[in-house]
């Protein structure tokens, strides 16, 4: 793409062109430093707009019923009138090339939605540019007009803290516990979670998820985020994402929390926060990847590293002058 034909794509994905929103996605996906530079001109020319969706992370541990929660969850909230758009930060398709969800069957009906849009996880060597890329689609996402965007991981690892410090509100999804114990989650992702959904919340299951509910209703209040969440915050809902129950209760209280966020400088505030984490983390990694692709740069690692090796500099000698090398 040449730059004149810049605005004409900004325009296309302001006026809400899936098409031109796959191309723009693609584009932030590569690593080519001449698409790079297109990337942060479009992202930039796209800015002014100031569109802005509630962006929602999900997370849960493969066969919990994510994609038929997203699939009848983002059905109802285009019911209501609203455009859904879903990413995917998938840590296995980093990986191993495969991915736990970015399989093309899933979330069907929604697919065919005009007013959805869905996008699996790229495939990335590491963790870090998958973040990038799926922070400049969610910007994109929501210059193209969309009023709500799920980010959906698996819970494993290092992708639930990156989802969560992409969105607004992060959303655990769990199974129904077979005995009274808590399903071993981590205190950690616990306290990032802004509400708890225990889906398969029918037939038989019924009454554990019910009892779930209850388990992790009164862990939460013990996690309470004092002055980030209302009284009642943060809850555990039932619901079924099969049966399309409890998926309305859920969203009236996403956005009641929301809301109260907005009014309370708290939405605003984490927003800041976060654009402030990643220009930083965008700028360790920029560093990072400058010792990978500048060839002199690579060349004078080498050769510190070889010389650290055969005994004839001290690591923290040589690091110091490879980083005076670097102009730091
Ligand atoms: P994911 O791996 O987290 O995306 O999970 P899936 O959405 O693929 O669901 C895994 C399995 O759980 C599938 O067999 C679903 O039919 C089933 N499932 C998902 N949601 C529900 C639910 O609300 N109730 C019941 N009973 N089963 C469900």
């Amino acid at each position: 793409m040449t730059a004149s034909l810049l605005p004409d794509f900004a325009a296309k994905i302001l006026a809400g062109d899936r098409r031109a929103l796959a191309r723009a996605i693609t584009l932030v996906e590569s690593a080519r430093a001449d698409h790079r530079a297109q990337a942060a001109a479009l992202l930039e020319a796209l800015a002014p707009a100031g569109r802005q969706a509630l962006r929602i992370g999900l997370s849960g541990t493969p066969g919990v019923g994510k994609s038929t929660f997203i699939e009848s969850f983002g059905t109802m909230l285009i019911g209501q009138g609203l455009k859904v758009a879903v990413l995917a930060v998938d840590p296995s398709s980093a990986r191993s090339g495969g991915s736990i969800l970015g399989d093309k069957t899933r979330m069907e009906r929604l697919s065919r939605e005009p007013n959805a849009f869905i996008r699996p996880s790229p495939s990335q060597a590491h963790l870090g540019g998958v973040a990038r890329r799926t922070r400049e689609a969610v910007s994109l996402c929501e210059a193209a007009g969309f009023d709500v965007v799920l980010i959906e991981t698996v819970g494993v690892g290092q992708s639930e803290t990156l989802v969560a410090e992409m969105t607004d509100l992060f959303i655990l999804l769990m199974a129904p516990a077979g005995g009274d114990e808590l399903q071993g989650v981590k205190r950690g992702i616990m306290e990032m979670a802004d509400m708890i959904l225990v889906n398969k919340a029918d037939g038989d299951l019924k009454p554990a998820a019910m009892r779930t509910v209850g388990d992790y209703a009164g862990a939460l209040r013990l996690l309470r985020k004092r002055g980030q969440d209302p009284e009642g915050f943060p809850k555990a809902l039932p619901v079924s994402a099969l049966e399309e129950q409890g998926l309305i209760k859920a969203w009236e209280e996403m956005r009641t929390l929301a809301d109260w966020r907005r009014e309370n400088g708290h939405f605003e505030r984490r927003r800041a926060a976060q654009a402030r984490h990643w220009f930083e983390s965008e700028v360790r990694e920029g560093l990072l990847a400058r010792l990978h692709t500048d060839p002199e740069i690579r060349a004078r690692m080498q050769a510190l590293g070889a010389a650290v090796s055969a005994g004839e500099a001290a690591p923290a000698t040589a690091a110091a002058e490879m980083l005076s090398t670097l102009g730091l």
